[in-house]
């Protein structure tokens, strides 16, 4: 029988939902039940051609802080998208993947000065600033580096605000224009970020105007300011395909009225959350579970544990405000409702998912999966307890890739990476490997056992 280990890439031969691979896997699984994610490659494809094509103007930069799994950066990379980077282990973690500096942005407006002084040394030379203090700190390590001025930004709409930590506001943006000129520092651009998770449209339209009327004063000053940064804060779940919609078709038009394409303005972008928000489903074991009764009413309560919490994957529900919803396979679907509570499995009580939820009756060994889990998910989680959280498996159905391989032929390759995997022959199983279909394949992946 052939096992799927974590962190393959699993190349099948008909098309697979997340749902399907999840049980594809959990059939192939003899008494193990540790989480695992399910990561769709499709689904990140499909995100960056839908970028293209609803944003032709705009080259995305995905922010890594998002999600840092390495076969979602050399898959981006592999389509000619660029990075937007928040430290020295950021650029490292990208640029050790052979992605080249010219397209990486360094962008945090508040950095320690060995990492200025890093990416100096590796040659990222475009990097964000809000404050009369950074610059100076800037010009002292890094006085040839290109700088984007952050503007600061309405994001009461949004889930994650960061208006209270970052950005400039135009009156203060005007200073610090003209004290670089005058400490003879470049200021190449503007950038902004409407905040993540925004609900309106109009963040992002009253932003580019914003940052239009930044860019002429920099210019009538004698910069050559020709980057505009529109930053992160697209949505990428399920069912926000219209939304998405929604604020592309308005920041084409704003752009279209600020900045026409006159040949020299570059538009670059910095989406995260848009870009693996939904491509990675979380599959969960039910470990305990305890019944309640009330004592007034009679009626029961259950509480079920699960092997992945708010310290390993499900820390979006801390930090990101995240309320995840459970899916549970046909066979535990039944029309008989209970109060439910989902716990982590740490001994911590705060290690909540969900605080009450209806659900069918479970059993221990049950599986939950979660949809929407790529967006601050693994990125920040951490082994607390000596407790794993779920590790990733990716698929992607041949067909798709040799579609996807053949469109994207005609993308400057700067990036290459050897295949060296070996072949792996599963005809037990509807699963074939291969290797040769992937120039970023990684070395370890599934085996026969
Ligand atoms: N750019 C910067 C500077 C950020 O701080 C963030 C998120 O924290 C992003 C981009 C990505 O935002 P999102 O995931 O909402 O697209």
């Amino acid at each position: 029988m052939h096992l799927i280990k974590d962190n393959s890439i699993v190349v099948t031969k008909t098309q697979f939902t997340a749902e399907e691979f999840i049980q594809k896997k959990i059939e192939l699984l003899k008494d193990e039940v540790e989480p695992f994610f399910a990561v769709d490659l499709e689904d990140v494809c499909n995100k960056h051609i839908r970028w293209l094509t609803s944003m032709p103007r705009v080259t995305p930069h995905y922010a890594v802080k998002c999600n840092d799994d390495t076969n979602i950066i050399k898959l981006l990379a592999y389509l000619g998208a660029g990075f937007d980077c928040a430290s020295k282990g950021e650029m490292k973690k990208v640029m050790d993947l052979g992605v080249s500096a010219d397209r990486i942005i360094y962008a945090n407006p508040c950095k320690q000065s060995s990492y200025i002084r890093y990416a100096q040394e590796v040659g990222v030379e475009v990097m964000t600033f809000d404050n009369e203090q950074e610059l100076m700190k800037i010009k002292q390590v890094y006085p040839n580096a290109k700088l984007v001025l952050r503007i600061v930004t309405d994001d009461s709409n949004a889930v994650c605000r960061f208006s209270m930590k970052f950005g400039a506001d135009l009156k203060t943006a005007f200073k610090l224009v003209e004290k670089a000129q005058e400490i003879n520092m470049e200021v190449i651009g503007v950038s902004f970020h409407c905040g993540s998770g925004q609900m309106t449209s109009k963040a992002f339209v009253d932003a580019i105007q914003n940052a239009r009327t930044l860019m002429s004063y920099g210019i009538k000053l004698g910069f050559d300011m020709n980057l505009l940064d529109i930053g992160g804060g697209y949505p990428g779940n399920l069912g926000t395909e219209d939304y998405f919609a929604e604020i592309a078709a308005a920041v084409n038009k704003a752009l279209d009225e600020h900045f026409p394409d006159d040949g020299n303005i570059r538009i670059i972008a910095e989406p995260g959350r848009y870009y693996v928000a939904s491509s990675y489903t979380l599959a969960t074991n039910v470990i305990a579970s305890r019944e309640m009764v009330d004592a007034e009413t009679g009626n029961s309560k259950y509480m079920y544990y699960i092997n992945d919490g708010v310290y390993g994957s499900f820390n979006c529900v801390l930090y990101d405000h995240y309320v995840p919803t459970p899916s549970l396979f046909a066979k535990n679907d039944s029309n008989e409702k209970h109060t439910t509570s989902i716990w982590g499995p740490t001994c911590d009580g705060l290690d909540c998912i969900n605080q009450s939820i209806e659900l069918p009756k479970l059993a221990i060994g049950d599986w939950i999966y979660w949809k929407n889990m790529g967006a601050y998910t693994i990125s920040a989680a951490v082994q607390f307890n000596g407790l794993p959280y779920g590790k990733p498996i990716y698929f992607m159905s041949k067909q798709f890739w040799d579609t996807v391989k053949a469109a994207f032929q005609t993308v400057p390759r700067k990036y290459q990476v050897e295949t060296s995997a070996t072949r792996v022959n599963s005809s037990d199983c509807s699963y074939e490997i291969e290797d040769d279909m992937l120039p970023w394949i990684p070395e370890d992946f599934a085996e026969d056992t």
